[in-house]
């Protein structure tokens, strides 16, 4: 590099922050600028809800480093409460304001970095500037909701998404008595409907109000409380929380010019830099390749931002001096995402069948298993609902959802990976994994999963269609015992137990399709195989009666 360059960041927290610290590892004689207009940089937003709910404590905790820290340790200039409001492409400088003196200076740049984030979505409703409705982004943000929810006894989450969720168990866990209210006919709208019944279920369970399908239209402040106005319905609380959604923060990038797609996220390639050659962005600002879709859309998250910071640093370095061999791609994402609610864990990666669809991506199977987490007779087995979805013509990995207590995250973090390596269910069936009875099972949930899609890719274990099941003329057979099939079955199911399929098998039509179930689909699977080499055409109803309810009765 010939001469000292000038690096200037615009957001400091977790996309801005890295790329500053990345800039000084791999670069001693750069200058590095970050300007943020809030208070505070490298803080800990994901920490936010529990600081909330006072399971953080300290304050001083969600800050991960402070501005001195940046200057000491790194020789990082950082100047909070500075807005930048404007970028000159052609002079190649920013406009920043000082947020507490109001003054504004010009500040020249070599490479400038776009890490502004996202902003809550707040949709122009009457009543929404009420004082009592509020959303999560910053520290003050958080102060705000703690002020508010000490002196509340009722709240309101308008949206059942990430941030919806972690926050009604915070404030639940306060005391307040919470509701969603949440458009979607669903919980977690990320989720295929079948899963999300199980967060449903155990959000109820836990005391949460549910309004779901349903649109918020107005509120009103009146001397009983904040009124909400909503589709069908009305409903009076203390306080709101918007929980419904994020929008990239790109106005600086719009009044640049710079190119944006339809929602306003920053197009860039995969160095992360943006249709303007000096100009790069990171983070919930920019659109992001969907690696199944292969759609671009923006992603929210924190780990995404991290990495793209990364690369973002040695790009810029690689720019200055092309020589250098820097050049490292962000490949885009596959949406990989956890999230806890009252002690259980949402975990997914990949597409949903929504999304797929949505795509126009048809040719592909989704299979549900509920194996334990660790094997049963170990103490303290706690079940894993898990839906994968994979192509029908080889096998690859689309998607796969997970809810439960124990082990979710770590089969989640597996199946992302092995799809990030293009693998397919085969490998799944293959995987060597961790095992002693306290960790999961000699066939651990990740081989079950993938020895069922590989099956039923080999015609061993062909699938009925659960959409299918109220219109088909099959024969549904629950080979549960007397007492399974008396607590609950589908409606015209007939008992026939695993264990007495063999002398009974002469009840069964020859001519009719028989759809076999059981409680989770591993009975069904071997009266399947009687069936099929006895020659009866079969097929297995995927995940049991625990599917059966999560579809048609949670
Ligand atoms: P941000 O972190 O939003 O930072 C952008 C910064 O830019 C802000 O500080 C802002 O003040 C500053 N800025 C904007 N415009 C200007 C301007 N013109 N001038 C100066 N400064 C400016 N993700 C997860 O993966 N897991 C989680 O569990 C999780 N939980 C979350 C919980 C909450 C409550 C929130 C709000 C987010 C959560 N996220 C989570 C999302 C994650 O925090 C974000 O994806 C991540 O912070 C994005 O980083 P970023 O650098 O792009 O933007």
């Amino acid at each position: 590099m010939q001469n000292k360059k000038r690096i200037l960041i615009v957001g400091g927290v977790a996309g801005g922050a890295s790329c500053a610290a990345r800039l000084r590892r791999l670069c001693e004689k750069c200058e590095i600028v970050l300007f943020d207009k809030g208070e505070h940089v490298s803080f800990a937003n994901c920490g936010l809800p529990y600081f909330v709910g006072n399971v953080i404590k300290e304050e001083d905790k969600l800050l991960v480093a402070k501005p001195q820290l940046f200057n000491d340790r790194f020789n990082i200039k950082v100047h909070t409460q500075h807005e930048v409001t404007a970028i000159d492409k052609l002079k190649k400088t920013i406009s920043v304001t000082n947020l507490l003196t109001m003054q504004e200076r010009i500040e020249p740049y070599d490479a400038l970095v776009l890490a502004t984030g996202a902003r809550a979505i707040r949709p122009p409703l009457v009543g929404i500037d009420s004082p009592n409705i509020y959303s999560l982004r910053t520290i003050p943000d958080s102060h705000k909701l703690k002020a508010a929810a000490a002196k509340a006894k009722r709240a309101v989450i308008i949206g059942g998404g990430f941030i919806g969720l972690e926050m009604a168990e915070n404030l639940a866990q306060l005391g307040l008595e919470v509701t969603i209210i949440e458009m979607a006919t669903q919980v977690m709208p990320p989720l295929d409907e079948d899963m999300a019944s199980y967060v449903k279920v155990c959000l109820e369970e836990n005391n949460i109000q549910l309004q779901l399908g349903q649109a918020v239209e107005s509120f009103k402040q009146t001397e009983s409380g904040l009124e909400i106005h909503y589709s069908k319905s009305h409903m009076t609380t203390d306080m709101v929380l918007l929980a419904i959604g994020v929008l990239p923060e790109s106005s600086l990038a719009k009044q640049a010019q710079l190119q944006l797609s339809e929602r306003g996220a920053i197009q860039v390639n995969a160095q992360m830099q943006t249709s303007n050659a000096s100009i790069w962005a990171v983070g919930d600002v920019v659109e992001v390749l969907d690696l199944v879709t292969q759609q671009r859309f923006s992603l929210p998250l924190a780990g995404p931002a991290n990495r793209q910071g990364r690369i973002c640093a040695s790009s810029i370095l690689q720019a200055f001096n092309p020589a250098l061999d820097r050049k490292l791609s962000f490949k885009g994402v596959l949406g990989t995402a956890v999230c806890q609610v009252f002690g259980h864990t949402i975990a997914m990666t990949g597409a949903s069948e929504k999304t797929l669809q949505r795509a126009g991506i048809i040719d592909y199977q989704a299979i549900y298993l509920h194996p334990g987490h660790h094997v049963g007779y170990f103490p303290g087995s706690q079940p894993i609902h898990i839906k994968l979805i994979f192509s029908k013509a080889d096998g690859k990995i689309l998607g796969v959802q997970a809810f439960g207590r124990e082990g979710v995250a770590r089969r989640v973090d597996v199946i992302s990976m092995t799809m990030q390596l293009n693998g397919s269910v085969y490998d799944l069936e293959e995987s060597e994994l961790c095992y002693a009875p306290q960790f999961g099972a000699a066939k651990d949930p990740i081989n079950m999963a993938g020895m069922i899609a590989g099956n039923n890719l080999r015609d061993d274990l062909p699938l009925a269609d659960w959409d299918q099941l109220q219109t088909s003329e099959q024969q549904i057979i629950d080979v549960r015992s007397l007492a399974e099939f008396s607590s609950g079955h589908i409606p015209g199911a007939v008992n026939i137990p695993l264990e007495e399929m063999r002398q009974r098998i002469e009840e069964l039509s020859p001519d009719k399709e028989v759809w076999l179930i059981c409680g989770v689909g591993q009975r069904a699977y071997y009266a399947f195989r009687l069936l099929f080499q006895s020659g009866y055409k079969a097929k297995i109803l995927s995940g049991g009666m625990q599917t059966y309810l999560a579809k048609y009765q949670n």
